[in-house]
């Protein structure tokens, strides 16, 4: 019987080998490493990575895939299958450091993103997102794609657009165009303290920084002060601040 693809998991594969094997050497993996997919589907991708030599550990939810996923994983003995949410996934069942490459189901990238961002065992994420996440990933301070995302991304190295994919290479196609965005993980995004300023920075858009640090519960006195030190004007927008001032600002309150 034809798989019938299910929507609400966000279940658009690929099938073009040229742009699968592209995907993998974007995220550079080694015989050495180990990865993690999220959302395996038919394993369209799982096996070009599994090909590479690396151990990799393949999350899919959806059970119906078993006999398409069993059979690989029965082919590759680096291969490991497990199926569940990996939202709900224990963090043990990754042994240590890891690469993160997937084709993410739409309904879920942001929390799948930040799960990788804030384990500090994950050395890089490489992953299909829409097109219109990706340039919120890489957005520069100032314009209207910069929020949480961009600065946690940008906090976390130098993310990068590998590569454009439009809907058509899907099967089902979605209703919007995809990329790939790469991002070498760092530490500074583990930091609770600055974590915390960026979220609050972000959380009521049209307020001044200052006036969210305060609504947050920062005392008033060491938020004017910080933002002297930094050279910022008192009603600046968190959307002005690069990735570097966040820092800072974490360390002055
Ligand atoms: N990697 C395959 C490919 O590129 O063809 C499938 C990618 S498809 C965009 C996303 C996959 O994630 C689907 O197979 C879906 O069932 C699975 N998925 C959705 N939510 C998930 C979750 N919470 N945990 C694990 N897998 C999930």
């Amino acid at each position: 019987m034809e798989f019938k693809h299910s929507h609400a998991l966000g279940q658009n594969f690929l099938t073009d080998k040229n742009l699968l094997s592209a995907i993998v050497a974007d995220a550079g993996v080694l015989p050495s490493d180990t990865v993690v997919e999220v959302g395996a589907g038919m394993g369209a991708l799982t096996r070009p990575l599994a090909q590479t030599g690396a151990r990799v550990i393949a999350f899919e939810i959806d059970t119906r895939l078993e006999e398409y996923l069993r059979p690989l994983e029965a082919e590759f003995p680096n291969l490991t299958v497990i199926f569940g949410d990996f939202m709900k996934s224990s963090p043990e069942v990754i042994p240590g450091k890891f690469k993160a490459v997937a084709n993410l189901p739409y309904y879920i990238t942001t929390p799948v993103l930040f799960r990788f961002l804030e384990d500090e065992r994950c050395e890089s994420v490489t992953v299909m997102v829409q097109k219109e996440v990706a340039e919120r990933i890489v957005a520069p301070p100032g314009g209207k794609d910069y929020g949480v995302l961009s600065v946690s991304c940008q906090l976390s190295g130098k993310p990068r657009i590998t590569r454009i994919v439009g809907r058509q290479m899907f099967s089902p196609p979605p209703n919007v165009d995809s990329a790939v965005a790469h991002i070498e993980v760092l530490n500074a995004v583990r930091d609770e303290k600055v974590r915390a300023v960026v979220k609050s920075a972000f959380a009521m858009r049209r307020k001044t920084l200052s006036n969210c640090l305060a609504s947050s519960g920062y005392d008033k006195a060491k938020i004017s002060s910080a933002l002297m030190a930094l050279g910022l004007d008192p009603s600046v927008r968190g959307e002005r601040l690069s990735p570097n001032q966040f820092i800072k600002l974490a360390e002055l309150l």
